[in-house]
């Protein structure tokens, strides 16, 4: 059993905790919001009044924040230099690839092994343990993250240095915004030339037109495996956390002197239908608005 601290205790937060516990683990929470801690108790958390206390004497620290101002203060202000040095610290939100670079820079400066580890997955895969992690750090950093991040996914990669799994999650969710307008895209189309789209999907599921898209988050009602497009876009991956992705990423571009017109494109896109009210549905409800 480790003493493990566990910062943002929210949607996808609460269940990563929980699922430390359930693995054996001292998880000592924080949260800004009691209602997040309430939670965490009952899911059998150690809980805080105060991140600095949270981290003191732990092993290890995990963090699951909104975007990387709120990481960087956190860091900077609660956990370099209250949580003891031994201690492996992991960021497991999805941020900014400079701003995980900075923060594990600062870490290091201070005498600790720091990761950036977003995921892959949702509300769901992190309350059941099956998320997908993307590491960015040291081999010795990874090798102190990968059984304590193993307890909450199925799988953990190596992505590189410091700031390469946030550089993975970006590049991995620009592809998925991008062929989700396309996937909604062709199935207008077809519908309009007058396929059936139980057809339509038979044919391009086994055809070069497949994706994950199509054939594990199909956009189409009553089409394929049972997805959010089945619930009227209720649940799922909200547009607005796509936006934020897509936003991420051509910020990245930018820096990089990256040419990334479809990712662009999805951006606005998916701009505009957040822009329109429907920030809090699924992403694959986008075909509504083509
Ligand atoms: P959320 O808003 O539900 O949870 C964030 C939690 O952080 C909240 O409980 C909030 O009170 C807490 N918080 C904010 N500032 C804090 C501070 N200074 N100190 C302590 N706690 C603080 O968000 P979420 O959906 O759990 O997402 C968390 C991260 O995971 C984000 O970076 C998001 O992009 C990423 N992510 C989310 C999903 C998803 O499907 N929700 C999927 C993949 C990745």
């Amino acid at each position: 059993m480790s003493k493990i601290a566990f910062i943002g205790l929210g949607n996808m937060g609460g269940g990563m905790a929980a699922n430390l516990v359930k693995a054996g683990h001292e998880v000592r929470a924080f949260d800004l919001s009691a209602e997040a801690l309430d939670a965490a108790k009952d899911n059998g958390c150690r809980t805080f009044m105060a991140a600095r206390d949270a981290v003191a004497s732990a092993e290890a620290v995990v963090t699951m924040l909104p975007n990387g101002a709120i990481v960087e203060s956190v860091y900077i202000e609660d956990v370099i230099g209250h949580a003891p040095t031994s201690a492996i610290l992991i960021d497991c939100s999805t941020i900014d690839v400079a701003s995980a670079r900075e923060v594990a820079e600062a870490a290091r400066a201070a005498g600790y092994e720091m990761v950036d580890a977003p995921v892959s997955g949702g509300i769901a895969a992190a309350n059941a343990g099956t998320l997908t992690f993307m590491v960015g750090g040291s081999d010795a950093g990874f090798a102190r993250a990968e059984p304590i991040l193993a307890r909450m996914g199925k799988a953990v990669i190596h992505a590189g240095a410091s700031g390469s799994g946030q550089a993975a999650k970006i590049c991995n969710n620009m592809i998925l915004g991008a062929t989700m307008i396309a996937t909604c895209e062709a199935f207008q189309l077809a519908q309009k030339l007058g396929l059936d789209p139980q057809v339509f999907y038979d044919i391009a599921s086994k055809a070069s037109g497949q994706s994950w898209s199509m054939t594990s988050y199909c956009p189409v009602p009553g089409v394929g495996p049972q997805t959010p497009a089945d619930n009227d876009y209720q649940g799922g991956f909200a547009t607005a956390l796509m936006l934020k992705d897509l936003k991420l990423a051509m910020a990245a571009a930018e820096d990089a002197g990256a040419k990334v017109p479809m990712g662009e494109r999805a951006a606005q896109l998916y701009d505009e239908f957040a822009r329109t009210g429907h920030g809090g549905l699924d992403f694959s409800a986008i075909i509504r608005a083509l």
